[in-house]
């Protein structure tokens, strides 16, 4: 899971990106409304934490454009205002939910907890389930049947976002920016270095589900389809 933070409060953001990675999602940081909103115009986020007043472009503005580009993904507003007329327009230019500052940081990461959960391919929470495999978001673990590894951050985030989108076919772009973020130098060969510790893994687990590689474009899961049980 991916959450963008819009913060041009360097310590705050940084806050908030240590308390998003300790409750185990990805952080990326815009310090300004403008880049705010290209980022988030990528879709790859799941959640997106808005400040208000913002250099270049206000949260508002950001949120307004973000909508009006059919982009849904859900967006805290969190500012240090207070007036009603304030949460009003926060809400009405497409904002989920609006939070002032200063917060409680357990109130925070339950609102990014319960917009995740509003996006139903996300909503099934604890396992995520393809094939005969099983992908348990608390402990990090992959299994199949009584088989079962445990996963790094990074297999978990590409296995999971394969399991997310099972009938499409991820390119490696969306897997670096999803996984590694915009301001990683990470290359193509990451993203086959990390393929292949999975193919590893699902060997090792004796699943059916296979990472499929589409030549010059990217990756894709085989699930074959339910058989009875060969005796
Ligand atoms: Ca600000």
């Amino acid at each position: 899971m991916r959450v963008l933070i819009v913060e041009d409060e360097k310590r705050l953001a940084a806050t908030l990106r240590d308390l998003m990675e300790l409750s185990g999602y990805t952080a990326d940081v815009s310090n300004d409304g403008e880049s705010g909103l290209d980022n988030a115009l990528s879709s790859i986020y799941d959640v997106i934490i808005m400040d208000v007043m913002l250099p270049r472009l206000s949260g508002f503005d950001a949120v307004r454009r973000l909508r009006a580009a059919g982009v849904s993904t859900p967006v805290l507003m969190l500012t240090a205002r207070s007036e009603v007329s304030d949460k009003v327009e926060g809400l009405d230019c497409g904002a989920d939910y609006y939070l002032t500052k200063p917060f409680e940081p357990r109130e925070l990461t339950a609102c990014v907890r319960a917009l995740c959960r509003r996006q139903p391919e996300l909503r099934s929470t604890d396992c995520l389930h393809c094939g005969d495999l099983q992908l348990d978001k608390a402990s990090f673990t992959l299994s199949c049947g009584e088989r079962s590894v445990r996963l790094s951050r990074k297999e978990y985030d590409l296995m999971e976002l394969l399991m997310l989108n099972q009938h499409q076919i991820i390119t490696k772009e969306m897997l670096l920016v999803k996984i590694w973020g915009y301001e990683s130098d990470a290359e193509d060969n990451n993203v086959e270095v990390y393929i292949s510790f999975l193919r590893k893994k699902l060997d090792h687990l004796r699943s059916r589900v296979k990472i499929k590689t589409i030549r010059m474009v990217g990756y894709c899961l085989e699930v074959p389809e339910d058989r009875p049980a060969e005796k």
